[in-house]
C-alpha cells in the first residue's frame, strides 16, 4: 500500500491498553498495536506516538481522590510514561526502532524531550514515543498529540478509538445515527462533536492539523488510514 502521509502522530488512549480488564494493560494488546505500527513503519511511514494514561491514573477527579489536581495531573503524567515505555518494549520485540522521549526528566528511562531530536529519529525511521504528556499539570494527552503532531511538521494526527469514526449522535443510544466520512473543524464545533478536549481541537484548528478518528482495534485499520482509504472520520 502506498502511503497517503509521510509523517503522521498516533495519539492512542491508556485505556485502550486495557483490553477488556478494568484495569492496566492487557498484553496481547500491546502486541497487537506493536504489528499495526510495525506494518505502517514498514510502508514508509514516519511515525510518532502519544500515549494516553487513563489505564492507570487520572489527575482530574481531586474530588475522588482527595489528592489535589495538579499533583493528581502529575500523577497522570507519570502514568503515560509507564504505558510508553510498555509500547516501547512491544514494538521493539517486533523489530521496531524506537526512542521513548519524556516531557518530564527522567533520564534512565527516557531522552527528555527535544523537538529537533525527535525529528531526526523519524527521519532515522525510528518510532518516536512520546511520554509525560505536554509535562504541565491542566493539560490532557490529546493536547499533548495536537502540541506534539504540530512541533513536528506531522501530516495528520490519528486518533485511534474504540469506535471506528465521528457519528452524528452516539450509535449506542441512537441506531439513526450515521458516520461522517469528512467534518469541517466549524462543523463540529457548530453541532458539539466531541473530538477531543477544546484546549487539543482548538489547536489542531488554528494550525490546520487535519485529525482522524478512526477504530484502532480493527486489525489492519491503521495501515488503511495511513494508505487514505475510507476509514473512520476526517476531520479538516
Ligand atoms: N496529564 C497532564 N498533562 C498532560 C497530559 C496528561 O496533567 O499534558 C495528566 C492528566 O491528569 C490526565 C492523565 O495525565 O488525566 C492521563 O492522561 P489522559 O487522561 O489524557 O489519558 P487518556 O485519557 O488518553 O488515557
Amino acid at each position: 500500500m502506498q502511503p497517503k502521509y509521510k509523517r503522521i502522530l498516533l495519539k492512542l488512549s491508556g485505556e485502550s491498553l486495557m483490553g477488556n480488564r478494568n484495569y492496566g494493560m492487557d498484553p496481547d494488546i500491546i502486541t497487537q498495536y506493536a504489528q499495526e505500527i510495525k506494518a505502517v513503519v514498514d510502508m514508509g511511514v514516519q511515525v510518532a506516538i502519544v500515549i494516553g494514561g487513563g489505564n492507570i491514573y487520572r489527575g482530574m477527579n481531586e474530588a475522588q481522590t482527595g489528592i489535589e489536581r495538579a499533583h493528581g495531573d502529575y500523577m497522570g503524567m507519570l502514568a503515560t510514561v509507564i504505558n510508553g515505555m510498555a509500547l516501547q518494549a512491544g514494538l521493539e520485540k517486533a523489530g521496531v526502532f524506537t526512542r521513548l522521549q519524556s516531557a518530564i526528566v527522567m533520564e534512565q528511562i527516557a531522552e527528555p524531550y527535544i523537538r529537533r531530536r525527535a525529528i531526526r529519529h523519524l527521519e532515522k525511521e525510528r518510532v518516536v514515543i512520546f511520554g509525560a504528556g505536554t509535562g504541565n499539570p491542566y493539560f490532557t494527552t490529546d493536547t499533548a498529540g495536537s502540541l506534539r503532531a504540530i512541533e513536528i511538521n506531522a501530516d495528520v494526527i490519528l486518533k485511534g478509538t474504540r469506535v471506528d469514526g465521528v457519528y452524528t449522535a452516539d450509535p449506542e443510544k441512537d441506531p439513526t445515527a450515521t458516520r461522517y466520512k469528512t467534518v469541517s473543524y466549524q462543523e463540529c464545533l457548530t453541532n458539539n462533536l466531541r473530538i477531543m478536549d477544546m484546549t487539543a481541537f482548538t489547536l489542531c484548528m488554528e494550525n490546520k492539523l487535519p485529525i482522524i478518528v478512526f477504530d484502532m482495534n480493527k486489525p489492519g485499520n491503521l495501515a488503511k488510514v495511513v494508505a487514505g482509504e475510507d476509514v473512520g472520520t476526517l476531520i479538516s
